[in-house]
């Protein structure tokens, strides 16, 4: 399994950025330190444990609370579901659909962008 480096995951606790100053250039030169390189790799590992249907928690390098993978704010590009739907070239959604989409599910959601 692999990923794009993501610069953005944010402790649910204090809500601070456990990639905060790195670029996604960084991830791939010799810019991270030792201590960048675990942090990314933790992610990574739990990434891979939460693919397997695992409950996984991650434990956040400035607080060091355990939270939960899935309650970390991956930022506009990344998410941990259960369930998604893809959409493509659709203008922005309203907020009265995606709240319709809310009550529908019977759950939040987060909306992720991207392009190709
Ligand atoms: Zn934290």
């Amino acid at each position: 399994m692999s990923f794009t480096a993501f610069t953005d995951c944010f402790c649910p606790r204090f809500k601070k950025n456990r990639f905060d100053g790195i670029s996604p250039e960084d991830f791939y030169s010799e810019n991270l330190t030792k201590e960048e390189q675990e942090n990314f790799n933790a992610v990574h590992l739990a990434f891979e444990n939460w693919s397997k249907g695992k409950e996984t928690y991650l434990t956040c390098p400035h607080c060091e609370a355990e939270s939960k993978i899935d309650d970390y704010n991956l930022g506009k590009t990344l998410a941990c579901s259960n369930i998604g739907f893809t959409f493509w070239n659709w203008s922005e959604f309203t907020t009265d659909f995606l709240n319709e989409i809310k009550t529908i599910l019977g759950s939040d959601i987060k909306v992720i962008l991207g392009h190709l």
